[in-house]
């Protein structure tokens, strides 16, 4: 089968049409791995890697091991969006970069490791597709990408994540990052939406520090409200044409979609759901994105990495089509 319609043969996905799917190394969609040394780094458009890191994790951990699975089940990706029609790999040259190096006994060390592997990245020109770890590796990422002017964010979640610190005094948790990312000026709260936000509450004031910043909170009854199609609207109104970057977090779905996680609250949307609003956000001035909270360990049959690796592709899909347009 041909790979005519990839732009650069180098960055073609393998297909499984050529080698069948359980064969071969498993990188991210089936594309080259490709280290910042390769001679050929400077072409790629698009960097996918993991974060395999859950020291934020306040609860059930895990998610450590979520760039290892999604990988495993990106085997099960191909190069054309049924419902889009955009083929990221014949817009965009994309490679799967490899995991940041992590140290797994000191938060503080892996935020700056994840945040220097970014940076290069960034220097490069290359937009970041990134796998977790859980949501705490957002906040490295976006001090690598957003140093020079805050960024907007499309946020989808159960949780607002922007909870001031836990245990006493710690302020890195994967509850807590972009309240941190508010803080250092990487996120500018008024072009910021969250979407999905449900679970009970730890105090009845708990989301109104978001809110007061400005951050556009829509709770899952209001995103029944207003529509699959009505959120995409709204979504688009918040981040207009400024950079923006997309967080998903795979507990945004129902944990019945979704169940290998570290924080499940039922009543969330369908992947179906998250796919039609992904695609609702091509033409974006998109300059990034992540998934975010697979727990492999509690995700026995692989179908949370399934729709994380299925939602990095609806990801990549308007990224690179926002890197075309560029
Ligand atoms: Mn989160
Ligand atoms: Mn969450």
């Amino acid at each position: 089968m041909s790979q005519s319609n990839t732009k650069n043969k180098l960055f073609a996905p393998i297909t499984g049409t050529v080698m069948p799917r359980f064969a071969g190394i498993a990188t991210f969609m089936r594309l080259p791995f490709l280290e910042f040394d390769h001679p050929s780094i400077d072409e790629v458009d698009i960097g996918l890697f993991g974060i395999p890191w859950d020291g934020g994790t306040t609860n059930r951990a895990g998610a450590r091991h979520g760039p290892r699975q999604i990988r495993d089940l990106s085997t099960l990706a191909r190069n054309v969006n049924r419902a889009s029609g955009i083929n990221p790999f014949e817009l965009c040259n994309c490679a799967d970069l490899g995991d940041t190096p992590v140290n797994p006994v000191d938060l503080e060390d892996t935020l700056a490791r994840v945040q220097r592997f970014v940076e290069q990245l960034h220097e490069k020109n290359m937009i970041p597709l990134a796998a977790g770890g859980d949501h705490l590796v957002t906040l490295p990422v976006m001090r690598a990408i957003a140093k020079d002017r805050p960024v907007g964010m499309v946020h989808f979640d159960a949780h607002t994540d922007t909870w001031d610190r836990y245990f006493g005094g710690s302020k890195y948790t994967h509850g807590t990052p972009f309240r941190r990312a508010i803080e250092e000026g990487l996120l500018d709260p008024t072009r910021t939406i969250q979407i999905g936000i449900r679970g009970a509450l730890y105090n009845d004031s708990e989301n109104n520090w978001g809110i007061e910043q400005g951050i556009r909170v829509v709770d899952i009854d209001e995103y029944h409200a207003l529509g699959t199609q009505g959120v995409i609207d709204l979504a688009r109104q918040v981040v207009g044409t400024g950079p923006t970057y997309v967080s998903f977090d795979v507990d945004f779905l129902d944990p019945v979609y979704a169940p290998g996680t570290g924080t499940p609250e039922i009543g969330g949307a369908t992947t179906y759901q998250a796919q039609q609003l992904l695609r609702g956000l091509q033409g974006l001035n998109l300059i990034g994105g992540d998934v975010v909270e697979v727990s492999p360990p509690f995700d026995p049959s692989g179908n949370t990495a399934l729709v994380g690796m299925t939602m990095m592709f609806e990801l990549l899909c308007v990224l690179a089509h926002a890197r075309a347009q560029r």
